[in-house]
């Protein structure tokens, strides 16, 4: 089997459709009520929603090293740590002066704002009328190989055997942060209260079955998100829904595969309208420049959307399709559950 590492009996995974994400922070905000509320986890979102193209959550993360030189596995590739301005800080604004002291100034920060987590929402890319741009969601990736992992001295990062799921020990992390400067997505983040690392745990108590009479739950970005974007399930689930959009029909891809550590979340690329004429004439060049989603999502990604539209006009046409009833499917977080099989 593909993609599920030496040792590790079965790989959790995660789809997100990139056709559905409405930007709406949801995931966001179900992650952080959950897991980063206390001291020290302010600034983190182990689930983030960004703007593409754009700098990203922390600033200029896809340039900040980490991962691994080649294939094989053996040379880390060394990394930056971000520092505390590219994470962005929670902005003031004048709400006092507008519903307090009769102002009748627009809303806007105190102090002025130069950059935050969604900063390039409001800038897109590309001229009008042909701008662009689209929502980007992450978490760890719970990669086959870890670099974060590899990167640890203590040996505090580990990757479960059961599913996959990369951890951080509390009780060995001495908040070293090599882990930090490893990950090549920087999903590992510093608690400065409790001076060690934290990140995405892919919700493990839920999907262990936290329910009353042991019930499991989809982690809560996916059990969350409004327009269900995400489907959660075993890699190596031959009959589910994950292998096939990976393994059968290579439709799902993972991010920024040049950093070689195998992510374990996948995504359906973006799909846009094609551009048009000042005239509103429609013209055969996608929106959404295919050079800039190769260099999200590799070279595969030509073909992915082929596949896509192929299937899509068989469906449109009456055929049966499964790719389209799998991408169509209301309510995956709620029908696909992780049982071990
Ligand atoms: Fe480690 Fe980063 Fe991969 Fe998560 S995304 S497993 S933190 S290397």
């Amino acid at each position: 089997l593909i993609n599920v590492a030496d040792g590790v009996d079965h790989q959790v995974a995660m789809v997100m459709d990139l056709n559905k994400c409405i930007g709406c922070q949801t995931c966001t905000i179900a992650c952080k009520s959950l897991w980063t509320e206390d001291g020290g986890s302010e600034y983190m979102y182990w689930n983030n929603v960004e703007t593409k193209p754009g700098e990203g959550y922390p600033r200029g993360w896809e340039e900040s090293g980490g991962g691994w030189q080649s294939g094989e596995h053996t040379d880390r590739q060394t990394g930056e740590i971000p520092d505390r301005e590219d994470y962005g800080r929670a902005w003031e604004f004048n709400h006092e002066e507008i519903m307090y002291e009769g102002s009748d100034e627009p809303l806007r920060p105190r102090d002025g704002a130069e950059w935050g987590p969604n900063w390039d929402e409001d800038e897109g890319a590309g001229e009008y009328p042909n701008s662009y741009y689209f929502y980007l969601p992450r978490i760890c990736n719970h990669c086959t190989h870890p670099s974060c992992v590899e990167a640890c001295p203590r040996s505090a990062l580990y990757k479960r055997e059961e599913d996959g799921i990369v951890l951080v020990d509390q009780d060995r992390c001495r908040g070293y942060r090599y882990c930090v400067e490893g990950c090549p997505y920087k999903k590992v983040y510093y608690n400065t209260v409790s001076k060690k690392s934290e990140k995405c745990i892919f919700c493990y108590p839920r999907i262990e079955g936290e329910g009353p009479d042991g019930e499991t739950f989809a982690p809560a970005c996916a059990e969350e998100c409004p327009p269900q974007l995400r489907l959660v399930g075993f890699l190596d689930d031959e009959d589910g829904p994950i292998y096939k959009l990976v393994e059968e029909y290579e439709v799902a891809l993972p991010l920024h595969p040049e950093f070689q550590t195998q992510p374990n979340v996948y995504y359906i690329p973006p799909f846009a309208p094609p551009q048009h004429t000042d005239e509103g004439e429609s013209v055969d060049v996608d929106r959404i420049p295919r050079q800039y989603l190769r260099e999200l999502f590799g070279d595969r990604v030509d073909e992915a959307l082929d596949t896509i539209e192929r299937e899509r006009q068989r469906a449109r046409q009456g055929a049966d399709s499964e790719l389209m009833e799998i991408l169509q499917d209301k309510n995956p977080a709620e029908q696909y559950r992780l049982e071990v099989f």
